[in-house]
């Protein structure tokens, strides 16, 4: 937010002055102190000023203003990306409900010969559990959601990209995938991965 003149001149005189009171900073500017009242709140709420009781407004420095997109748009995905799990196409609905277990995670990447034809949730696999009479006998790949519908990201696309596909997919994970043409999954980016970098960002006092 940019400041108006007066604003920079309050600022000024609280720096050379401070702690001075309103009326004084009102006065060395020969104006009413009504007139500076919001000028002062504002540069409080900003964090410029501080004011103490009975003794007056001081400088706290030039507050720093970082823009949570800039922020989001900085990291790379294969910044904060987790190791992918995949299970090949053949594997059983069975053994994918192994996996996700085993490996504490809620969505597969499905492959063929290394690359992603597919995925699984685990919605996809409870719905399955329910309906379907031997989970060892169904191939994983009669249930997954399938290419080309799977939403992706690179490894050096922004998190700002990984989240807004996650938002508009209505999705928990995306494979990262090391190319448009290679098709090869690298890893994957979830709901935690993003959870765990806003207590990152969010500074030491969180432990
Ligand atoms: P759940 O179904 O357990 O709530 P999701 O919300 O992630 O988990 O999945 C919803 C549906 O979207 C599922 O059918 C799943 O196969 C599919 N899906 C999950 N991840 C992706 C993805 N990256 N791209 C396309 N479809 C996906």
């Amino acid at each position: 937010m940019k400041l108006t003149e007066r604003q920079e001149q309050i600022i000024a005189i609280v720096k050379d002055r401070g702690p001075i009171i309103g009326d004084d900073i009102a006065g060395s500017l020969e104006l009413a102190r009504g007139t500076i009242r919001n000028d002062l709140s504002v540069l409080t709420m900003l964090g410029y000023l501080d004011a103490r009781p009975k003794v007056g407004y001081y400088y706290k420095g030039k507050p720093e203003l970082v823009r949570i997109r800039d922020v989001l748009d900085s990291i790379k995905v294969e910044d904060i990306m987790s190791v992918p799990v995949v299970q090949d196409e053949k594997a059983s609905v069975y053994d994918v409900i192994c996996t996700i277990f085993l490996e504490n995670i809620g969505t597969v990447f499905i492959t063929r010969c290394g690359e992603i034809v597919g995925c699984v949730s685990r919605k996809d696999l409870l719905r399955s559990a329910i309906g379907t009479a031997d989970l060892e006998k169904t191939p994983i790949s009669m249930i997954m959601t399938r290419m080309p519908n799977i939403i992706s990201v690179g490894p050096e696309d922004s998190i700002y990209e990984a989240c807004i596909k996650i938002e508009q997919g209505e999705i928990d994970a995306l494979p990262v995938l090391s190319g448009e043409k290679d098709l090869k999954v690298v890893g994957r980016i979830t709901k935690t991965n993003i959870n765990r970098l806003m207590v990152d960002l969010g500074g030491d006092d969180v432990q």
